[in-house]
């Protein structure tokens, strides 16, 4: 009586972590407990069954892995290293290593996703790819892999980014991508994704939609998630070598939350393991002043996936706001609102400042330069370390800052110079 009690009251969310260990996510209806899902019009469900179909297939098939791990080899230069960071270790009080995402090529984690889908694409016997891009860092990147998969690539772009990230308009073309510009909408990145699905339903055969987060209608977030899996299990195998241990506390940052889920999975069954996913606090708490999904947001629907969603009283979708334009969106992958949910991974909000206070640090203590999106996973890990002395904090460093040296010049490098010049006599 007693056990059978105890088992009735096991409670709901060992359950459902039990089931994501047993790899029961995404289930047969592309669920993660309660959220994910396909929530598309009636003419992309036969694309996206075809593509799940496919992603099924390929995904587990032993050539195409081959084929796969060889081009991360020679092509993205991967495994990354992990280093240890022996003066913020020293700052900090903790012991910390960095997961070198920065150094792949392209200069983020984004290849990884970019270049298996285009591996995908070409087995699916697609011609051509469709892609869309908010800050170009996407865009990038699918071009670059379909220029190495000999595929013609089409990037959707809105007028407002094209004007802001103008250095990667020119990388896209320069790798062969045709850049499309998107003036309806916000003419930013939710404008681009309807006009790439739009593009893509138009002909789902030979065409192949490359999304480039962990978010959208399933099967995305899982295929998304199985190409950003390397990261955690080289990361893993990475601490027990050098380390000789496994992390106190992994760390990422989390826009739409692939390097995060990337890095997460390997570790999800280690107990001892604490996670924490950092989004982007921007200016504070108030609505549009954030991007801090999983922290402010309520659950909705938004491009084909119920999740975790920034949104007014009436479900209008708010605005966001974050320095770093890889963390600027509304939603998360349905993964991540689960693992919120069952309380496995704790989400905590870096502000704007703290994330350009953890650029420099980073900078002048390992002469490494994160990206601004990376830099809110160390000041979240910089956090922890002040209530945590001593254990052992691995952090994503999901890519290098040479893209935000704009972003960096206005806010670090322009007052220290009209400050040096108060300070002149
Ligand atoms: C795009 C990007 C991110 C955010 O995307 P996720 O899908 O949340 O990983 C984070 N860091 C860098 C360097 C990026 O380019």
């Amino acid at each position: 009586m007693m056990q059978i009690e105890q088992i009735d009251t096991v409670p709901e969310h060992e359950r459902a972590l039990a089931d994501l260990l047993a790899g029961r996510y995404p289930d047969e209806r592309g669920r993660y407990g309660a959220f994910g899902g396909r929530y598309v019009p009636e003419t992309l469900i036969p694309a996206h069954e075809r593509l799940e179909r496919g992603a099924r297939r390929w995904l587990a098939d032993a050539e195409f892995q081959s084929e796969l791990d060889q081009q991360l080899r020679d092509w993205v230069g991967r495994p990354t290293p992990i280093s240890p960071a022996p003066h913020l270790s020293k700052r900090w009080g903790a012991q910390v290593w960095l997961k070198r995402e920065d150094l792949a090529h392209t200069g983020a984690h984004k290849i990884n996703n970019a270049l298996g889908q285009a591996l995908l694409a070409r087995r699916l016997g697609a011609r051509r790819v469709v892609a869309e891009t908010g800050a170009g860092q996407h865009g990038v990147a699918s071009a670059a892999a379909c220029a190495r998969v000999g595929l013609p690539c089409t990037v959707y772009m809105g007028e407002v980014d094209m004007a802001r990230q103008a250095p990667n308009v020119g990388r896209m073309k320069l790798l062969g991508a045709t850049v499309v510009a998107v003036a309806s909408g916000d003419r930013t990145l939710r404008a681009a994704i309807d006009e790439a699905l739009r593009d893509w339903v138009s002909d789902p055969t030979s065409s192949y939609y490359l999304l480039g987060s962990a978010v959208g209608a399933h099967p995305y977030p899982y295929i998304v998630r199985e190409l950003q899996a390397i990261i955690g299990r080289e990361a893993r195998a990475q601490m027990l070598e050098h380390a000789g241990a496994l992390p106190d506390l992994v760390v990422a940052c989390v826009g739409g939350g692939s390097n995060a889920i990337g890095l997460f999975h390997a570790f999800l069954g280690d107990r001892s393991v604490a996670m924490l996913g950092v989004e982007a606090g921007g200016r504070g708490a108030g609505l549009g002043d954030n991007a801090a999904t999983l922290v402010y947001g309520h659950p909705g629907v938004l491009h084909g996936s119920y999740s975790m969603l920034l949104q007014d009283r009436h479900g209008q979708i708010q605005e966001t706001h974050s320095i770093s334009a890889g963390l600027d969106y509304p939603g998360v992958g349905p993964e991540h609102a689960l693992l919120a949910s069952i309380g496995r991974v704790r989400y905590e909000a870096a502000s704007d400042d703290e994330a350009l206070a953890a650029v420099k640090e980073c900078c002048e203590c390992e002469g490494i330069l994160p990206a601004i999106e990376s830099a809110h996973a160390l000041a979240g890990a910089r956090r922890w370390a002040a209530s945590h002395p001593g254990t052992r904090i691995l952090v994503g460093v999901s890519g290098r800052g040479d893209k935000d040296m704009l972003t960096l010049t206005q806010s670090l490098l322009a007052p220290l110079a009209s400050a040096l010049k108060e300070a002149q006599p």
